[in-house]
């Protein structure tokens, strides 16, 4: 189960929240159900992990025992103080401790001397495309020269895309020329618990003094901040006195600063006070340079066929595309076969078929009109009031998107309209999409669904 939600959640999220636990508990309920307990190390750790992973981990863990699963929080005992002194680290001993669990955990506070830089993630490994260009020439500049412009520099973009990457090379090249340039890499997650911790205990100094005396401060998916006016607040605070003393600081997010849901305006308008730049799903032929580099990496190249052939099939981000390179690689060895496109058709033979499962545009029509409670009938009507003309243009947008129809033809399956009406509802979608969250969001939930 935990190597099934170490796939499905974001690495940081995963590493941050869910892989310090320890292993769970089981037991059965009275009506024949699983009981799965984990212990939390604190009430805030606990809240989180309820709120934002309790249904995926049922969800999966009744998936894989078939049975129904009720999962369990509860507050881990503290952490016997004979550990605590034992500890590499003993001067953290005498830290006051909050109530309610082991807030100073060896591994949390050598922070505030090292950097957290993951070293494999460079300049040399990430490869150059025009989906990357602004991003990548912008954190060259900033790693050559910090602090003297873009400052800040603020890059968005779709998960899986390379951003954490790029702050990560950043760090990393710094590092080589500036030994003793002072860096930090933090997740936005960990910079929240950071600021829960320091509130809990009161030390709301030594969160400053670890923040403000940077060179370099990386943050990873700051919309995690999102309704988190605390940490805002400390952020804001933080991110004025480095400005203030020429520190660099790189935010990474999955949506531009005026995108931001449920952070401070005074916040996002300084994100956007240096400069902000987008990374793009990378094009086929960034897809195939790609593959082609990492599989030669593994000591296995990939021929450029079967580079072709994978990258085309496989679109939506790095990441996905990392996925598909390691089944292949891992079906050729275990195969002994050579790498040929026969070989990666059957080694991806399950993604494929998901991805082909034909998404129609009477299923994407039907799916829209539920979701916002019309008829189906009025994705043909020709009645215009926007609660319904809205729905259409959303569902002409996903049927461009999700099939491979032209424009004409999905025009004449939305009740015989012009295709230029079918692409003023794709632009004015797909535009509004970047701007608008909330849309985004729903859209984003479509498109899982249609999915499957
Ligand atoms: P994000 O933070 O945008 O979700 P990541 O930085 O975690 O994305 O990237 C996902 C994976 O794809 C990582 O393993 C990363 O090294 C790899 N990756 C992304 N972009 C590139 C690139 N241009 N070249 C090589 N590897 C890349
Ligand atoms: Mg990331």
């Amino acid at each position: 189960g935990c190597e099934r939600l170490a796939a499905e959640l974001p690495e940081q999220q995963f590493n941050t929240w869910i892989r310090p636990l320890p292993p769970a508990e089981l037991s059965d309920d009275a009506e024949g159900g699983l009981v799965v307990t984990l212990k939390v190390p604190n009430r805030f750790k606990m809240d989180w992990i309820r709120s934002q992973y309790g249904a995926r981990i049922e969800a999966l863990l009744a998936e894989l025992s078939g049975q129904s699963v009720r999962v369990e929080l509860q507050l881990a005992a503290r952490e016997p103080q004979a550990i605590r002194v034992a500890s590499p680290l003993p001067v953290q001993a005498s830290l006051p401790i909050a109530d309610g669990g082991p807030a100073v955990r060896a591994s949390d506070t050598p922070a505030l001397a090292t950097h957290r830089l993951n070293a494999s993630l460079t300049f040399e490994n990430l490869v150059p495309g025009r989906a990357n260009q602004m991003a990548r020439t912008a954190a060259l500049h900033v790693a050559g020269a910090p602090g003297v412009m873009y400052n800040p520099l603020f890059i968005y973009g779709g998960v899986g895309l390379g951003k954490t990457h790029l702050i990560h090379a950043v760090g990393n090249a710094l590092l080589r020329d500036k030994p003793d340039a002072r860096i930090l890499y933090l997740h936005a997650e960990q910079f929240i618990s950071d600021v829960v911790k320091n509130y809990q205990r009161k030390t709301f100094d030594e969160l400053k003094a670890k923040y403000h005396s940077l060179d370099l401060l990386l943050i990873d998916d700051v919309q995690f901040f999102a309704g988190k006016e605390r940490t805002q607040e400390e952020f804001f605070n933080a991110f004025e006195a480095l400005l203030a003393k020429r520190a660099h600081i790189i935010m990474t997010s999955d949506t531009y600063p005026k995108g931001l849901a449920d952070i401070d305006e005074r916040l996002t308008s300084r994100f956007d006070a240096g400069l902000t730049v987008a990374i793009e799903p990378p094009e086929l032929e960034m897809r195939v340079a790609i593959l082609l580099k990492k599989s030669e990496s593994e000591g296995a190249p990939m021929p450029e066929d079967v580079a072709f052939f994978v990258a085309k099939n496989v679109r939506a981000n790095v990441r996905e595309l990392e996925g598909a390179l390691r089944k292949v690689l891992a079906y050729a060895r275990f195969s002994h076969k050579d790498i040929n496109i026969g070989l990666a058709r059957e080694a991806l033979k399950d993604l494929l078929s998901i991805q082909n499962r034909q998404i129609s545009v009477e299923n994407i029509q039907k799916t829209v009109a539920d979701f916002y409670k019309i008829k189906v009938a009025d994705m043909y009507s020709k009645k215009r009031p926007a609660s319904i003309a809205r729905p259409r243009q959303i569902a002409m947008y996903l049927a461009k998107e999700l099939t491979q129809k032209s424009l004409p033809e999905i025009g004449e399956l939305f009740g015989g309209r012009d295709h230029t009406t079918v692409l003023h509802a794709v632009r004015k979608i797909g535009g509004e999409r970047q701007k608008n969250s909330e849309l985004n969001q729903q859209l984003h939930v479509l498109e899982q669904t249609l999915k499957g």
